[in-house]
């Protein structure tokens, strides 16, 4: 197959590559903006029309990139200079021969396994709010809302709007914690209002710092969520997710350096030995793709903004995002201006991880029979008799299913304190076909 040439790819039609795509055009490059969903606009503007959504939407359409819709990206490689996209859409598979390229790849939700976590019913919270976001009818139904971060309060709100009976949103965080938070948030009024907004319009629902839930109950569905003290609450659904963690395979694949940390007191795990976890108080953080001031990787030619580089929300991404498609149309000038206000973004995100840090009884709530990896039904018991994700997945198949690991890998991070680096291409399931026609190619039209 013959590859075809772009100046600029940009992988990740969220607030990052939207913003990556626009910065980059406003210069002059030639941008082809390449992303899995239907439409633009990533996780957090999926079917949003109004506000700031329709605004970047508009001006991403408006500037003249090339967008392309549903095209998956499983592997990327730098080879003679050039960055080569292997890709599969409805229309067959292609390979983007590309000078730069900018991974914009989000983030996934962290799930937790608990007993009964795999019973129909229990959904991640943002999975729930995007099928709803597609139609999925929850008017009257009963759902617990759990979990750690903002992303609890959001969700909740969207579900009660769309007719949803929030019974509790269990936060696991102490709400000491958010006294340490507080100070973040003065400095970022914007987003006190819009936390406010959300609190305003489901105030009649409880809200609980220190809850989780410990296990689901149910038959062929799940009946009642119970709660770490004991509660039992009869529910038609449970949303939960544990925050968010950056999609780095495709920067992984590349080669560019991502860094591990077990905790964050600092336990760097980027010398490959395993580890046990011993310290869970102040936290986990998971793999993110290492950066300079203006968005560039260690691999030359390929840059990241948004999710990937930490967890940081909208605004950062779309500086982050900003800032790439600057450096990548070649005007770090224009980048090197965005530094404060990444560094300002960045600080927020910081204080939101600290104060949403999980704690120990979260990450220990799996039982020996509790299924961990659900592609390939492979139980607490079998993982915690291996050192490390390598011996898991050799002796288990743990992360060997169709999702490559996305669930099962980050959820094993945080319980076990493994880094999870070993991610080979392709990154999502792709068909033999596609494999086949795009092995081949280093040779560009
Ligand atoms: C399920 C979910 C729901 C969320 N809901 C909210 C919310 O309601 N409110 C809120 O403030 N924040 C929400 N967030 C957080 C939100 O993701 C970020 O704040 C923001 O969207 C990050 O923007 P981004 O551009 O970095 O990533 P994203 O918005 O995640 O965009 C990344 C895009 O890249 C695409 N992609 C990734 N890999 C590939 C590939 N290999 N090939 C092709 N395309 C690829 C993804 O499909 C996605 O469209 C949610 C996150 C998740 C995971």
């Amino acid at each position: 197959m013959r590859a075809e040439r772009a100046q600029i790819a940009v992988v990740g039609a969220g607030p990052a590559g939207i913003a990556a795509a626009v910065a980059a055009r406003s210069c002059g490059a030639q941008v082809l903006l390449l992303d899995d969903n239907p439409d633009v606009g990533g996780q957090v503007w999926r079917r949003v029309q109004s506000g700031a959504a329709g605004g970047w939407r508009e001006r991403v359409k408006q500037s003249g990139a090339e967008i392309r819709s549903g095209v998956t990206v499983f592997d990327a490689a730098r080879i003679g200079g050039r960055v080569l996209l292997r890709c599969e859409s409805a229309a067959g598979a292609r390979v983007i021969d590309a000078e730069r390229v900018v991974l914009a790849t989000g983030a996934r939700e962290l799930f937790l396994p608990f007993p009964g976590w795999t019973l129909p019913g229990v959904f991640g919270v943002g999975g729930l709010q995007a099928l709803v976001k597609n139609g999925l009818d929850v008017r009257g139904k009963r759902i617990v809302v759990g979990g750690s971060g903002p992303l609890l309060l959001a969700v909740a709100a969207y579900l009660s709007e769309r007719g949803a009976k929030i019974e509790l949103i269990a936060e696991q965080a102490e709400k000491s914690r958010m006294l340490g938070f507080a100070g973040a948030m003065v400095r970022q009024p914007g987003k006190i209002w819009q936390g406010a907004k959300l609190r305003a319009s489901i105030i009649d629902v409880e809200y609980r710092f220190g809850a989780w839930i410990a296990e689901a109950r149910g038959d062929d569905r799940v009946r009642q969520a119970v709660m770490n003290d004991g509660r039992v609450i009869e529910v038609d659904a449970i949303a939960c997710g544990y925050g968010l963690v950056g999609n780095t395979q495709l920067a992984q694949v590349v080669g560019a350096d991502v860094v591990h940390q077990a905790s964050a007191k600092g336990k760097d795990s980027r010398d490959g030995k395993s580890q046990k976890r011993t310290d869970l108080s102040t936290g986990v953080s998971y793999g993110r793709v290492v950066v300079d001031d203006v968005m560039r990787t260690s691999v030359e030619g390929v840059l990241c903004a948004g999710e990937p580089l930490g967890i940081g929300g909208v605004e950062t991404s779309l500086v982050e995002g900003t800032m790439a498609g600057y450096t990548a149309a070649s005007r770090d000038d224009l980048a090197r201006g965005l530094i404060p206000r990444r560094r300002r973004e960045r600080a927020f995100a910081e204080a939101l991880e600290r104060a949403f840090a999980l704690r120990e009884d979260v990450l220990c709530l799996a039982r020996p029979e509790t299924i961990v990896c659900r592609c390939e039904d492979v139980t607490m018991a079998r993982i915690a008799a291996c050192d490390h994700w390598r011996g898991a997945k050799l002796l288990t198949r743990c992360g060997m299913g169709p999702c490559q690991g996305r669930v099962c890998g980050a959820a094993v991070e945080a319980m076990m304190g493994w880094a999870v680096r070993d991610v080979r291409p392709p990154v999502f399931p792709v068909s033999m076909n596609a494999l086949a026609a795009t092995g081949g190619a280093t040779e560009a039209e």
